[in-house]
């Protein structure tokens, strides 16, 4: 469970998220829309713990990460994936050292098992046999895809994506959106997925949250935003899926 608090965050006076309040339930997929700038990103930043809002709380599982020590937050980090919305891979390690990063330093598992979820998690992604691949020789689709496998290794209870599938072909779009909810069966995870892609959104999502201009404007299941009332909702969802 995820809850967010009358969360405000500025950046040098600018108030870029305000007055968030908004709770994402157990194995709930929560998809988030809005405007280039409007504030998505730093809202998993908040969540993860990347960064501390400027006043309000962060509740990750039952537990308030806005006063955790980083060592604390280490410790709940290990329970959560995030894929970025710049892949952000380690370049001088392959593809596989990549995906079973998480698993090398936070778990116990014999190498031959971390060799086997690699495998796997590489299979599910479609990058079936790019263990020994490096970063630079892969696509920007591919890239995202390997931080995909990564994010999903350790088997989060939270798993939250920035543009999972920006950048992608219909199909593996697709594939990713089937791997999100999959994931979200499997392992009960909790999930939010900031995303560009409306057909996606509607796809994937129990609810969604429109973020306009660092404000939450319109929140509901996919069949009450398609039909909102609000202007500003309604012509974004027209224009973002013609
Ligand atoms: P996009 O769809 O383009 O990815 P977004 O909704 O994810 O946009 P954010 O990345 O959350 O938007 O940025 C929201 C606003 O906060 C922008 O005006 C951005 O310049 C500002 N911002 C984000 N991070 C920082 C930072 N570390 N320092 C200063 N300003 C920042
Ligand atoms: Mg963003």
């Amino acid at each position: 469970m995820i809850k967010l608090v009358n969360v405000n965050m500025n950046f040098r006076g600018k108030q870029t998220l305000r007055d968030i309040n908004l709770t994402v339930k157990q194995g709930e997929i929560m998809v988030i829309i809005g405007p280039s700038g409007s504030g998505k990103s730093t809202l998993l930043r908040l969540i993860i713990g990347l960064l501390k809002p400027t006043s309000g709380e962060v509740w990750v599982s039952d537990r308030e990460i806005t006063r955790m020590t980083e060592d604390e937050l280490n410790k709940v980090r290990l329970e959560m994936g995030m894929v970025f919305q710049y892949s952000a891979l380690f370049d001088s390690m392959s593809v596989g050292e990549n995906v079973a990063f998480g698993l090398r330093q936070h778990t116990d598992m014999p190498e031959e098992e971390i060799l086997r979820t690699v495998r796997r998690k590489l299979r599910m992604v479609g990058l079936r046999g790019q263990e020994n691949a490096m970063p630079n020789e892969l696509s920007g689709g591919m890239k995202k895809r390997v931080s995909l496998a990564r994010a999903i290794a350790i088997n989060p209870h939270l798993v939250l994506y920035d543009e999972p599938t920006a950048g992608l072909d219909p199909i593996m779009s697709n594939t990713i959106d089937r791997l999100i909810v999959s994931t979200r069966r499997m392992i009960d995870a909790t999930s939010v997925v900031v995303t560009h892609d409306m057909s996606s959104a509607f796809r994937i999502a129990d609810r969604i949250a429109m973020i306009y201009d660092g404000s939450i404007i319109e929140i509901g299941t996919p069949d009450t935003i398609k039909q909102s009332e609000n202007p500003i909702v309604a012509k974004f969802i027209r224009g973002a899926s013609a």
